[in-house]
């Protein structure tokens, strides 16, 4: 941070107590950790260290790796400030000492802390084997701390290795590096070595909480996860995020400058895009890729946001404790866990592909904006995966519809409804109703073995226009459909509807209650629109030479039913994936009583 934003910030960033002129310090060198409690994100690492420290077997070398940012440093001071302490060596420095005040200012003649990067040559590592040599002016131990050591020359390093093989027991070593497959193996075997973790974003999160608050600064939790999702695991780099962003909005942070100054995209923005293509709604993704480019967000980064959103809603989906694999704050954990629920692993995963690849084309393209609409309309209109388990079942299940007769009344008769009849009465229903109704108010031909085909057609009218109304009733209220199953059709006009019973019916006298009766009225008139009457008639005879009951005609056209069935369900579509996806060949099985 430079000094123009010291004065700036001078005033609600010094301490209050102190001068209220006092220059302003960087965050990340404010708050660097000065204890290994201090020590964020990096609990493993504590409690090896202050074990040895408490056991007195401390290692001459150490090996700290890891991501910048994440401690290795800072560490490597405190462990220095452990061994030399006044009051120690202990678990943890005193930090009121002046020994522990020398390395924290990093005045401390005991502790030479050497840049890797700056001191690579064979002449660096000699004259500090001479240093070394001599005991410690005040401390217990000489330390040495080499940050970025695997940029030391080939020569330094071979230097090294003779002061790493017979150390002066009051000279310890600790190297810092971001790349240790760099280092020779000799070097490495002679060192213990310490991983530092990339800080999880909760924890980060949480420091940055205590930051703000020790500043008097009142920054939401959004943003503070923005700006640690910014510093990408390093505490470091999350804290100059959280200067910088201190430094453009003053004491008064918006969320919105926060996005806008750190150029992140709204994870508002993700999750309505990744909620469009869920919903299959096209328009959607394409509003928010235009709200991606009127924010000025790069398309590709914006692309990769998303498949790494994607990423996370596939691990949930997949795992039912993610634990750590997922690095979110609670509230858009909730909201991505509230998304992902009626979604299939497979979809997601097929998303994600298509994503993957258009980030790569939109690298390479000149259109990325195209490249990104494209591969988004196709996430979004992409048919679902059915998966195998549920396209069996599905195939089971029209095979039990099959043998029990119903599917060709079934669809047949739904179809037909839905082109003839208007989902709601208008005024245009009276035109199209007389399709609906059979021309002959009361047809007189009685089924027989072999009808004229004239007769039959017209029959079969009627016959069809009387089974879409019972199948109707039949979805709507079961038990009164179940019923009308065994009336007969007496006749059916746009005033009327007739149904013939046997005198001693059981039906008849069940669907002549008022209730029932004023029910199968209202459905007549929603079925086939207009105002007809339902009106219940007691046959005389068997009703033997009237239309024939959805029930007789069932048991009637089983056979046929069963065939055609056949047809239509080798042409289905499922079927022909089944026998495509298995690569075999259909055959169905009738069951024992012929249907
Ligand atoms: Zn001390």
């Amino acid at each position: 941070m430079n000094s123009e934003s010291g004065l700036v910030f001078g005033a609600h960033m010094s301490d209050g107590v102190k001068d209220k002129k006092k220059p302003y310090t960087v965050l990340a060198l404010k708050y660097r950790p000065q204890t290994f409690a201090d020590l964020v994100g990096q609990e493993h690492i504590c409690r090896a260290l202050t074990n040895a420290l408490a056991s007195g077997r401390v290692a001459h070398a150490f090996l700290f790796t890891g991501a910048r940012g994440v401690g290795k440093t800072s560490s490597a001071r405190i462990m220095a400030k452990a061994l030399n302490c006044e009051q120690g060596p202990s678990t943890e420095p005193c930090n009121v000492c002046s020994a522990c005040h020398e390395i924290t200012d990093g005045i401390s003649v005991d502790v030479l802390e050497i840049d890797g990067a700056s001191n690579t040559g064979v002449d660096d590592v000699r004259e500090l084997r001479d240093t070394i040599r001599y005991l410690p002016a005040r401390g217990r131990y000489k330390i040495v701390i080499i940050d970025e050591v695997h940029m030391l020359s080939t020569n330094a390093f071979n230097a090294l290795l003779k002061t790493l093989e017979e150390p002066p027991s009051h000279v310890k070593f600790i190297f810092a590096t971001t790349e240790p497959h760099k280092l020779p193996i000799t070097i490495l075997s002679r060192c213990q070595r310490y991983d530092f973790k990339r800080i999880p974003l909760k924890k980060i999160v949480a420091q940055l909480e205590h930051i703000v608050r020790e500043e008097k600064i009142s920054v939401t939790e959004t943003a503070l996860t923005m700006v640690a999702r910014k510093g990408d695991g390093s505490m470091r780099d999350s804290l100059s995020t959280l200067d910088q962003v201190l430094a453009f909005c003053g004491e008064n942070v918006l969320d919105e400058d926060v996005t806008s100054l750190l150029g992140v995209v709204d994870r508002g923005l993700l999750l309505e895009t990744s909620g469009s293509i869920f919903a299959h709604d096209a328009a959607g993704v394409l509003d928010a890729v235009r709200r991606v480019d009127a924010f000025g967000y790069n398309m590709r980064q914006f692309c990769q946001e998303l498949i790494e959103q994607f990423r996370l809603l596939a691990i949930l989906k997949a795992v039912k404790q993610p634990g750590e694999l997922i690095d979110l704050a609670d509230a858009e954990l909730a909201l991505l866990k509230e998304q992902v629920s009626p979604l299939t692993l497979d979809d997601l995963q097929r998303q994600i592909s298509l994503l993957i690849k258009a980030e790569g084309e939109m690298s390479q393209s000149s259109f990325p904006r195209l490249v990104l609409e494209m591969a988004l309309i196709r996430a979004a209109t992409m048919a679902p995966v059915i998966p195998i388990g549920d396209l069996l079942e599905r195939l089971k299940n029209l095979e039990r519809v099959i043998r029990s007769g119903e599917a060709v009344a079934g669809p047949a008769t739904r179809l037909e409804r839905e082109a003839v009849t208007p989902s709601r009465p208008t005024p245009s229903a009276p035109v199209a109703a007389p399709r609906s109704f059979p021309t002959a108010s009361s047809p007189s031909s009685p089924p027989s073995p072999s009808p004229s085909s004239a007769a039959r057609s017209s029959s079969e009218n009627s016959g069809d226009s009387w089974s879409g109304y019972v199948l109707y009733v039949k979805e709507k209220k079961a038990r009164l459909g179940a019923f009308l199953e065994h009336g007969h059709p007496i006749g059916i006009s746009p005033t009327k509807v007739e149904v013939g019973f046997p005198a001693d019916s059981f039906y008849y006298s069940s669907l002549s209650e008022p209730d029932a009766l004023a029910t199968l009225t209202s459905l007549a008139r929603e079925h086939f629109g207009g105002a007809p009457e339902l009106k219940l008639v007691k046959l005389t005879d068997s009703g033997a030479n009237l239309p024939p009951t959805v029930h007789e005609k069932k048991k009637l056209h089983s056979r046929e039913s069963l065939k055609q069935a056949e047809e239509e369900l080798k042409k289905h579509p499922l079927v022909a994936a089944a026998v495509e996806i298995f690569g075999g060949k259909l055959e169905l099985e009738r069951s024992k009583d012929g249907l």
